[in-house]
């Protein structure tokens, strides 16, 4: 361990110390299982499990953990969630309570995504694939509906004849199905042809391990036959590839090579290909020549389905009744990931009350802020974002939609622009219309965001605050 990671690991025993006198129970639930990395300029990188863990963190204890963290040493530290990484097990509480047991089956059935610890240097063909995932994300736990029946069928068509459809290109929102699908696929053409070498990644860690063997300047031969020397080929979230040309041109000569020798390609993304800014027009024809499959945002019947089996799989004594689902499904509705999220909440309650069966009352209070951010996402105005933003900045609504492109006024409106994606269901052509601009306008705002509150904490803050101002009102 290096003088860095002493550090972070003295400020992180400190916090957690404190996290845990404050509450034993979410200590044992989540901060144990967080692991300090490295702490830069009073940043603290801490490791978790996977984008889920540290979702859940973000939106629901954020102000604890930055109360933690407050006046170390003199130091008022922020902390930033780094996923991929897995706790020691020697971190682990040795008695599991009945509620952690709980929350593990039903993590182990869907929830735990690309969980193995993911060095950045280390190229992916030595990478294993994540046998959790492909035990837990299986066609036979995914549900179908109207929705998504059409890449639902043309998935189980690639996992059974695979180089039929090539490649396949699956697309849709965020949290809808998109990476069960894709490691329902792995998983079937394992059981089946347990020769084959089926190889899944997500697109950001080709890009981490390409960008890394180019920066060492060292041979991309590993890095070419981890992706090339393989039957089948899962790349999850190609849209990560706009802009990045090198990649671009990698991709587009593996993906040839895969594809002349019939190859399976089966690629996700957040929008369709020709809408993925910056994307080599080759690789946009290539993407769209065999079957694209849309994903939609499940059905009530659906996600009243999903949390069904969740249920049938969960360990809790008092199951939550079936009026207790149907509250779930029809409240929350925009991400089956948030849908999880709320039912492990209060399935975990559940198993802690023992005996006890949950009321909606209580299932409203338990799910408070998830439930407004649902009531928010879907009556919040385009106009309401523009004038909240401007308002925050000190700049005037005509700023914000005119053509000046100062940094004061620019980066508010970008930031208006990623809010108006985030918290809206609106399409990137009626919001670029909302400030007199065009859809690519928005996705990049929408990509440049992210990157701006990884570099600048006080635009993280902003943010935060503006998102939590709107779905209050
Ligand atoms: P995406 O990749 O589209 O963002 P995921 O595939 O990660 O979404 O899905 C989020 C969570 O919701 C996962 O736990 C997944 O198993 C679950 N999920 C999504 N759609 C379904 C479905 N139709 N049936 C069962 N589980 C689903
Ligand atoms: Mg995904």
């Amino acid at each position: 361990m290096n003088a860095i990671d002493t550090e972070a690991l003295h400020i992180w025993e400190i916090a957690a110390a404190r996290l845990k006198a404050k509450n034993g129970y979410l200590y044992r639930q989540w901060f144990q299982k967080m692991l300090p990395l490295a702490v830069t300029e009073g940043v603290l990188q801490l490791g978790v499990p996977d984008d889920f863990f540290a979702g859940w963190v973000d939106d629901n204890y954020d102000d604890l953990v930055l109360e933690a963290l407050a006046d170390i040493n003199g130091t008022r530290y922020t902390y930033k969630l780094v996923p991929g990484h897995i706790a020691p097990a020697s971190a682990e509480v040795e008695s599991v309570p009945a509620m952690e047991q709980a929350e593990k089956k039903v993590v182990s059935s869907g929830m735990s995504q690309q969980s193995q610890p993911r060095p950045a240097e280390k190229p992916l063909a030595r990478r294993p694939t994540p046998q959790n995932c492909l035990a837990c994300h299986t066609f036979e736990n995914f549900v179908v509906g109207a929705e998504n029946r059409h890449a639902y069928a043309a998935a189980r068509t690639a996992a059974e004849t695979p180089g039929l459809y090539n490649p396949l290109y699956l697309y849709g929102g965020s949290g809808v199905g998109k990476t069960h699908l894709l490691q329902a696929v792995a998983e079937s053409v394992k059981r089946r042809n347990p020769e084959m070498v089926v190889r899944y990644a997500t697109c950001d860690e080709l890009l981490n391990d390409f960008y890394n063997l180019l920066q060492q300047k060292q041979s991309l031969s590993s890095f070419r036959s981890s992706v090339r020397d393989v039957d089948v080929l899962l790349v999850d979230d190609v849209h990560s590839l706009a802009k990045k040309t090198q990649m671009q041109e990698e991709f587009f000569n593996m993906f040839n090579t895969l594809y002349n020798q019939r190859r399976q390609i089966i690629l996700t993304s957040d929008r369709q290909p020709c809408e993925i800014s910056d994307l080599d027009k080759r690789l946009v024809t290539r993407f769209e020549s065999g079957m694209t499959a849309e994903v939609g945002v499940p059905e009530f019947e659906s996600r009243l389905a999903i949390l069904r089996m969740m249920r049938s799989d969960t360990l809790t004594k008092v199951p939550l009744d079936d009026e207790l689902l149907e509250f779930l499904a029809s409240n929350i509705s925009s991400s089956i990931r948030r849908l999880k999220g709320a039912f492990i909440r209060l399935a975990t309650y559940a198993a802690m009350t023992e005996g006890q069966r949950l009321t909606i009352e209580q299932a409203e209070e338990l799910l408070h802020s998830q439930l407004a951010q649902e009531c928010a996402a879907r009556d919040i105005s385009l106009e309401s974002i523009q004038r909240t933003v401007a308002s925050h900045f000190g700049i005037t609504l005509t700023d914000i939609l005119g053509e000046k492109r100062t940094r004061t006024v620019a980066e508010p409106r970008m930031i208006a622009m990623y809010l108006c994606r985030e918290l809206t269901s609106n399409s990137s052509t009626e919001i670029g219309a909302a400030f007199g601009r065009n859809h690519a306008t928005v996705l990049h705002a929408e990509r440049k965001v992210p990157q701006l509150c990884s570099e600048n904490e006080s635009i993280r803050r902003s943010i935060n605050q503006l998102k939590h101002q709107l779905q209050r009102n």
